[in-house]
């Protein structure tokens, strides 16, 4: 297969805009299938891939980016408003100017006005927020295809949080089963990722295939399906690759694997007496795991936040029995009462035998307590002596000034906690990535969910740069 060396064209030296929905999509349909990149473009999270085939259309994820532009105007405490949050977006083109895709309500009265649908469906890679948090926006007339754990896992967050992903008809794919939307064929493949769940596709359209990766990594403990996806996307002879990079070019970060964490934890837990804490993301179930398989061999028990016991529940009959250890039911894992004036319905069942701060306090060599940032005012009940480990199991700040990490080490200062870094990313490293892409023999590579898409470019002459809003033909 010949590659493709010829010079960057003009629109690859053309300077990034900042507005590049103003005109909308074009009215001039192209009629050979293509692809075009309304967010994830030199940006971490934020995938918006449309892929069109004559007349289908479809879109592979929908949600914000963790650009520092995705907070120029909309912060914690000042939110798009409920009844119009595509019409507040769009004002600051924080989302793509699609006609056809969003909701009647969440437009409102903006200048985008509403038409039905002319997106004929959206492939939800995995149930993180930067891929999933805006479906709440789209049309609810659009068929949403995810795999079964993930809308098991979506209607779990959707409970317990304030996240909501709007009514939709929800259609669930199966592994390695092909989707049909008219003329475009999609086949998802389960990869190994921070998450339980996540999928690639390989898509199949009139004239030319691709794969799409979604966030991956081959490190955690289903590395074999990212192994398997992979080999199929070789095997399919691909024109074109759209690979995430989140780890691509510098990164100064530590990263473990899994069994690395397990044998970091161990060791914390094996030299130290007093009450351990960790703070992990709140969906990564493999995280969750090692936690718990690692208290119970150091003769401790686990103990959760009751919104991380409600996930473990809802998501257990998706697993094989006794894979993921449930509070109540499983040895070793207990559920942590905050202080709260107000409990709702769905934390109700968990509340009687969970454990008080002075319970936890008292016993504290027996436990280590998962803890979230957000949830650190327990630390002034449960007074863990001086010196008491804290296991940092999230990825290190992007930056030095972040703020949550200064206020995080305020607090463990002031209680004089140890703290101890141990962390196994969601995503492959630069020098993975290069050799992957070598590997699958794609015609052409698209480096996405990246901020050094450049760093891709060792890789060979396949990679390509995508440009926001741009349009290119899928077979070239
Ligand atoms: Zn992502
Ligand atoms: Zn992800």
């Amino acid at each position: 297969m010949a590659l493709d060396v010829s010079p960057p064209s003009e629109k690859l030296l053309r300077p990034r805009t900042d507005k590049p929905f103003q005109g909308g999509l074009p009215s001039r349909r192209v009629h050979k299938p293509t692809v075009r990149f309304l967010g994830g473009v030199r940006e971490i999270g934020g995938n918006k891939i449309l892929i069109e085939d004559g007349a289908d259309r479809i879109l592979f994820d929908f949600g914000p980016s963790f650009s520092p532009r995705a907070e120029e105007f909309y912060v914690d405490y000042l939110q798009p408003r409920s009844t119009s949050r595509a019409k507040d977006l769009l004002e600051f083109d924080l989302i793509p100017r699609v006609p056809g895709l969003y909701s009647r309500e969440a437009l409102g009265d903006g200048d985008l006005p509403y038409t039905p649908p002319e997106v004929h469906g959206i492939f939800v890679s995995h149930a993180h927020a930067d891929h999933a948090g805006y479906l709440d926006l789209v049309d609810p007339e659009i068929p949403v295809h995810v795999g079964e754990g993930t809308r098991t896992l979506l209607s779990a967050i959707e409970t317990s949080t304030r996240m909501k992903y709007g009514d939709h008809p929800w259609r669930v794919f199966q592994d390695r089963s092909v989707v049909r939307v008219g003329r475009i064929e999609v086949v998802p493949f389960p990869v190994d990722h921070s998450i339980p769940f996540a999928y690639g596709f390989i898509v199949r359209t009139s004239e030319g295939t691709l794969a799409y990766t979604g966030d991956f990594r081959h490190h955690g403990p289903r590395a074999a399906d990212t192994h398997a996806f992979f080999a199929a996307v070789a095997e399919e002879k691909v024109d074109a690759l759209l690979i995430e990079g989140t780890r691509a070019g510098p990164d100064p970060r530590r990263n473990l694997s899994e069994a690395g964490v397990r044998s970091g934890v161990d060791r914390v837990l094996k030299e130290r007496s007093e009450l351990a804490l960790a703070c992990t993301y709140p969906r990564d179930i493999d995280r969750l795991r090692t936690l718990h398989a690692a208290a119970v061999e150091g003769g401790r028990e686990l103990i959760v936040s009751v919104r991380t016991a409600h996930l473990l529940t809802q998501v257990a009959p998706r697993f094989a029995p006794g894979e993921i250890p449930l509070p109540g039911k499983t040895a070793g894992i207990h559920v942590y009462a905050r202080k709260k004036r107000v409990s709702y319905l769905w934390e109700r069942p968990y509340l009687d035998s969970a454990l008080t701060a002075s319970e936890v306090r008292d016993r504290g060599r027996k436990y280590l307590l998962a803890l979230d940032l957000a949830h650190f005012p327990e630390l002034i009940d449960l007074r863990p002596p001086k010196g008491s480990p804290f296991i940092h199991s999230m990825s290190e700040p992007f930056s030095e000034d972040d703020v949550d990490d200064k206020v995080m080490h305020n607090w463990l200062d002031h209680f004089g906690l140890e703290f101890h870094q141990m962390h196994a990313s969601g995503h492959a490293s630069g020098s993975e990535l290069l050799e992957l892409v070598r590997a699958t023999g794609a015609r052409t590579v698209y480096p996405i969910h990246t901020e050094h898409p450049e760093a891709f470019e060792k890789a060979g002459p396949s990679v390509r740069l995508p440009e926001l809003g741009e349009t290119y033909l899928i077979a070239r």
